[in-house]
């Protein structure tokens, strides 16, 4: 087996929760709580969840913007939580994070073509002389114009503002990115340019993309494999194809129902979970899922379901499927 670019084995993020004035730690919550994700050269995983699933913190916790409770994460064979604050420097801009709203990543009083630029001069690679000419580079390349390099940010529209936090990411020349809902604050129509914009750019520049969303309409598109995520855990993956002919986890099924399709007849019965994600400062016994799953048995809320291949790599955590 070829190296993986980013290995993140058993994967976990506990926040403490304090109490009183001495700040006891009197429980912890889960946000991720043992993940695993393999990512190829040039492949796309999209991982997918409702909100408060804990996609997000897995992003975070890859790119080590918040320091993991256990487990492994590994770019090019280097467990990068065992780095050192300079060596974790110079490998930041090799992975990048481009945030759902852009808009609060930019200085209102910065022009868009200083915003793009200024990661390059931080890290020092290259002199400020090129500097201008590798933005407007970068923004040719996100489908922005040259004059827009004077503008301010407040000049923009939604669509256009991602494609300047594109631009942003992809100028330091990264071989990762992770892209969390860079899509939901936008308008249906913008949402497919910005994911074509991803897709091409993947193409030209081989990029390598952890996607995370919480609707599975978006990552259908764009992602290879695909992960859903369930209070902090993983619940299954698989190739995309395989998990939309045949999704086995109660959970998929429903997030998949509320997929829309282009021919009625090939639609899903919407299944309507009850009820909120349970917190996961406590979350529900056995499988996390019971207390929401239209299919539970006794043994649901007993045992923990082993995540477990159901055969060629589509792998499911569920005592019934
Ligand atoms: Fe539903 Fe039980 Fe499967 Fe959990 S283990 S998803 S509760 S059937």
């Amino acid at each position: 087996m070829s190296e993986a670019l980013l290995e993140v084995n058993h994967l976990k993020k506990y926040f403490p929760v304090t109490q009183g004035l001495l700040g006891r730690t009197v429980g912890h919550v889960k946000a991720v709580d043992d993940i695993s994700i393999r990512l190829e050269p040039g492949e796309t995983f999209g991982l997918v969840g409702e909100s408060g699933s804990g996609k997000s913190t897995v992003g975070r916790t890859i790119l080590r913007l918040t320091e993991k409770t256990d487990g492994e994460v590994k770019f090019k064979g280097v467990d990068i939580h065992s780095l050192s604050p300079s060596e974790m420097r110079l490998l930041r801009p090799r992975m990048q994070l481009i945030f759902q709203d852009p808009y609060s990543a930019l200085n209102p009083r910065v022009r868009v073509g200083d915003a793009i630029g200024e990661a390059l001069l931080d890290h020092g690679l290259c002199p400020k002389s090129e500097v201008r000419g590798l933005v407007l580079e970068a923004l040719e390349a996100c489908g922005l114009s040259s004059y827009h390099i004077d503008r301010f940010p407040h000049e923009f529209s939604g669509g256009q503002r991602q494609r300047i936090g594109i631009a942003r990411a992809l100028i330091l020349n990264p071989d990762l990115i992770i892209a969390d809902e860079p899509v939901s604050a936008l308008d249906v129509s913008i949402q497919a340019q910005i994911i074509n914009l991803f897709s091409r750019l993947q193409q030209s520049k081989g990029l390598t993309y952890l996607f995370i969303s919480h609707d599975l309409s978006v990552v259908e598109h764009l992602c290879t494999r695909i992960g859903v995520m369930y209070l902090g855990s993983m619940v299954e993956t698989a190739a995309r194809d395989e998990l939309f002919r045949q999704p086995l986890h109660p959970y998929t099924k429903a997030l998949l129902s509320a997929v829309p399709v282009p021919i009625p007849k090939l639609k899903r019965e919407r299944i309507v979970l009850k009820g909120d994600i349970p917190s996961p400062a406590n979350p529900p016994s056995g499988c996390k899922f019971h207390t929401r799953c239209p299919f539970a048995v006794d043994v649901c809320a007993a045992e923990i379901p082993v995540f477990r291949d159901a055969g060629g790599g589509h792998f499911v955590a569920c005592h019934l499927a």
